[in-house]
């Protein structure tokens, strides 16, 4: 599996882009700034995007994507998210105010977006990857993805703060090789960061040695514009067991099993 990082920033400024994750050139999960990195011809080539939930900085791109690409598409790309955060673009993005609705364009039979609900029991095969949700823990509800294929296994926790659920069941894999963990604000905002159900260094150290897998190689995401330093260096600070990494835009990143240490 290869993971093209469009965004990974909490904010845009130049040569920032939010969340967008673009998986073996046709899956993008979620959309935001990031996307529009994208040649046309790269964006044509999207047939799937898996929301983790409804924020803005997740959902940008989706309206001007889709109208960029409107002529060519002759079959819908289809939007892969829980029920709320379907709810929401139906009823705050496109609704004629902000942006017609795709769905029904250009025809209701033969539309260029589709919605397809994601419940969390499910388990999808798309594309060669099986790909499945755990709720996590954030100010509107938001799911944390489980990516994998025969070469490896990724996950990316989307929007969360302390959570026991995400990782019980990243510890229930056979094996985990790639965790993109968000860290949205240093510890000097951990009054926002509580408020808006981000993980900040401490909260995130705490929950970090709940992982069992030792082998996954883990990258930090989503550092509000200006805070990344401090963010590393408390990070680097209060997870010392851990080599961590730091995402960053344009990163191009190979999933697969990790060596196994010689015996
Ligand atoms: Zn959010
Ligand atoms: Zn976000």
């Amino acid at each position: 599996m290869k993971i093209r990082v469009l965004g990974c920033s909490g904010g845009i400024s130049k040569g920032r882009h939010t969340t967008s994750y673009l998986i073996n050139d046709t899956i993008l999960v979620d959309a935001g700034s990031g996307v529009g990195e994208l040649s046309i011809a790269e964006m044509t080539r999207i047939e799937h995007i898996f929301l983790t939930h409804s924020h803005h900085d997740h959902v940008h791109a989706i309206p001007l994507l889709i109208d960029s690409i409107f002529d060519t598409l002759t079959v819908p790309i289809v939007i892969h998210a829980i029920a709320e955060t379907i709810e929401a673009l139906k009823n705050h993005v496109f609704n004629w105010v902000i942006w017609p609705d795709f769905a029904i364009l250009p025809h209701p039979d033969a539309a260029v977006m589709r919605f397809a609900p994601f419940s969390p029991e499910e388990r999808l095969h798309v594309a060669g990857l099986t790909i499945e949700t755990v709720p996590v823990n954030h100010i509107v509800p938001t799911v944390a993805y489980i990516i994998r294929d025969a070469a490896g296994s990724f996950a990316f926790s989307g929007d969360t703060t302390t959570t026991d659920q995400l990782w019980n069941r990243l510890n229930a894999l056979p094996s985990l090789d790639v965790l993109f963990i968000e860290t949205a604000f240093s510890n000097r905002e951990a009054l926002l960061c509580a408020k808006a159900r981000h993980y900040c260094p401490t909260t995130l150290a705490e929950d970090f040695a709940k992982l069992q897998h030792q082998q996954t190689k883990v990258y930090l995401t989503h550092a509000k514009p200006g805070e990344e330093e401090d963010i590393r260096q408390e990070c680097d600070q209060l997870i010392p067991s851990r080599q961590l990494n730091y995402l960053r835009d344009g990163d191009l990143i190979e999933v697969c099993h990790a060596p196994q240490p010689a015996h």
